[in-house]
């Protein structure tokens, strides 16, 4: 007797935990919407000045010269570009 009432209990929470999910699924929308606003952040350059290597737009490297956003494959060759950024600059 005492089984059955356990099984109904776990129903019942199986079936809230089910009701829970469907408005996450619609918040997860949501956020896929921010991420793709972060994504179109891009640098100026499209490739690596220092090195020649193409940039991605999540690259953590940045270095702004002029109101302009230049990305880099790693903090070495941002180093480089700001000890001579007139040199590696766009025009
Ligand atoms: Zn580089």
């Amino acid at each position: 007797m005492k089984s059955k009432i356990i099984l109904t209990a776990f129903l019942s929470v199986s079936l809230m935990a089910c009701a829970q999910e469907t408005p996450k699924v619609k918040h997860k929308k949501s956020n896929t919407t921010a991420k793709s606003n972060t994504k179109t952040m891009k640098f100026v350059n499209a490739v690596d000045p220092i090195c020649h290597m193409p940039t991605e737009p999540d690259m953590k490297d940045t270095a702004v010269y002029k109101n302009k956003t230049y990305g880099f494959c790693s903090s070495l060759c941002k180093d480089e570009f700001k000890k001579n950024p007139e040199k590696y600059a766009q025009k």
